[in-house]
């Protein structure tokens, strides 16, 4: 293990290697309810080379390589399951370039969300990107590869379908491109090349290191609006949800149901959030989107939420700090949702198993969806925050965790960045040839079995 600091720090330098306690507890762990489990070393690297060289070390000395973003995805997806090296991305944080005129940005993997956004208000302002409601430290590189998603995912799908192209270092070494760039100087596009890109998107960090990635960037309008549609009857959701997506004018939908603060108690909120350059633009787009719910009106079974402007502000943020704020309602810093992604269609089933798995497992409930790409499907979130302090706490949520998996997975969802232990439940519904496709393309990427292992195994 001597040997091995040494060479890690001819690698990236003294100052960014470390195999101290205090390290290794921070890096041990996130805020979700999974174990924690401590790596040998965790290193800072600068460049695609230094990755590069790590890999390779890694590689001969068939140590474990765990490639780590913010830290944030919540379901352990970064913790070093068997040791090895948790390689920290936050240095490569510089955005490279950004491409007005074909809206893209090429960004390095460990870029924060926070950093590119404010980059871009700084530098590019008439262009903004889709954020997520993590909190801003989360990296673009570990979003995008989770199949992340945010507050322009209803105009433009998952964060991976805005990936225009990714630079990786493969487990042994070499570095690659994937999309356009791997053959232009320009980074606009994955077609129309075979796409390779889903060597690296949903894998967890089994396959390689992103290094640099290019994502689509969108108008930023001067004018943000919300308005919310409530209703009592979670059967008329996906109805709801599917004339709104319908339109097409919104740039995010997204339900949410809890039981704080008291008038929310009982009744599915629909936002849908919108955007404009001109105040007739915005009031026509407020028009159309409220239009084909005049039915529910009518009928009085829905209606929209008097919003005045104090009130709309937390639902215009982005990232919507509310979120953050809920994860510590118990205090003690602990938070998991389980996301599962699945077709609108099931919005009344997978409501109906948040309340009762809220019920059984003694917890509140806080649910909600964001609605992907025009109603193509949704992440729908059953989210626990609990207190880490409290062991009886953490157990809970951990239940309610497991059974919210198994019940998205009975109803026809898939688990999204699943844990470990749910990416076995997956395993076991998967299609028995696509998961031996999955392990024959792992074994050619990383034969010695190096990348994040732990991840992405059956029993
Ligand atoms: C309050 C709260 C709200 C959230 N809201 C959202 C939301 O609205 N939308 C959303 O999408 N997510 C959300 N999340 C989940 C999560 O925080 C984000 O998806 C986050 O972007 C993950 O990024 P990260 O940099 O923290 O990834 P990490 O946790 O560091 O890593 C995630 C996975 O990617 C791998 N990885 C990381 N970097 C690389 C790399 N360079 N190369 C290869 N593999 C890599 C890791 O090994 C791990 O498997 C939320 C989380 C919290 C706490």
């Amino acid at each position: 293990m001597e040997e091995i600091y040494k060479e890690l720090v001819a690698i990236v330098g003294e100052r960014y290697v470390s195999n101290q306690p205090e390290e290794k507890f921070i890096y041990s762990r996130d805020p979700g309810t999974m174990e924690p489990s401590e790596p040998d070393f965790a290193v800072m690297p600068a460049s695609t080379e230094e990755v590069r060289e790590l890999m390779l070390l890694a590689n001969r000395k068939k140590i474990p390589v765990v490639p780590m973003g913010g830290g944030l995805v919540l379901s352990g997806l970064s913790r070093p399951l068997k040791g090895g090296i948790v390689v920290d991305m936050k240095r490569m944080n510089h955005v490279l370039e950004v491409n007005e005129k074909s809206r893209y940005a090429i960004v390095e993997a460990g870029t924060s969300q926070g950093m590119l956004q404010a980059y871009l208000k700084k530098h590019h302002p008439s262009l903004k990107h889709s954020v997520p409601d993590a909190p801003p430290i989360a990296t673009v590189g570990g979003n995008v590869l989770i199949h992340g998603s945010g507050h322009l995912s209803h105009a433009a799908g998952f964060h991976s379908e805005m990936l225009n192209g990714i630079e990786a270092v493969l487990p042994t070494g070499e570095i690659v491109r994937v999309g356009s760039c791997s053959t232009s100087p320009y980074w606009f596009s994955r077609a129309p090349l075979p796409d390779l890109a889903g060597l690296f998107l949903g894998w967890a960090g089994t396959t390689g290191i992103a290094t640099k990635l290019a994502i689509k960037l969108f108008p930023n309008r001067a004018l943000n609006d919300v308005a919310i549609f409530v209703v009592e009857d979670a059967e008329l959701a996906p109805d709801i949800i599917h004339r709104i997506t319908g339109v097409g004018l919104a740039e995010d939908v997204t339900a949410w149901m809890a039981p704080k603060p008291d008038w929310a108690e009982g009744f599915i909120h629909v936002n849908i959030n919108y955007s404009a350059d001109s105040k007739d633009e915005l009031a026509w787009k407020k028009n159309l989107l409220r239009s084909p719910l005049k039915k529910y009106m009518d009928a009085k079974t829905g209606g929209f939420m008097m919003l005045p402007p104090p009130m709309k502000k937390p639902f215009l943020e982005a990232p919507a700090s509310q979120l953050t704020r809920f994860a510590d309602v118990r205090k003690g810093g602990g938070f998991e949702y389980v996301g599962a992604i699945m077709p609108v269609e099931l919005f009344p089933k997978a409501h109906q198993a948040g309340l009762d798995i809220a019920a059984r497992c003694g917890t509140t409930y806080s649910t909600g969806a964001r609605i992907l790409g025009m109603g193509h499907c949704m992440m729908f979130f059953y989210a626990y925050p609990f207190n880490r302090a409290d062991a009886a706490d953490v157990k809970r949520a951990q239940t309610a965790l497991e059974e919210t998996n198994r019940a998205a997975l009975d109803m026809g969802g898939i688990p999204w960045k699943a844990e470990a232990p749910a990416q076995k439940h997956i395993i076991k519904r998967m299609d028995k040839h696509t998961f031996e496709l999955m392990n024959r393309i792992r074994g050619i990427l990383d034969p010695n079995g190096i990348m994040n292992p732990g991840n992405w195994e059956a029993d």
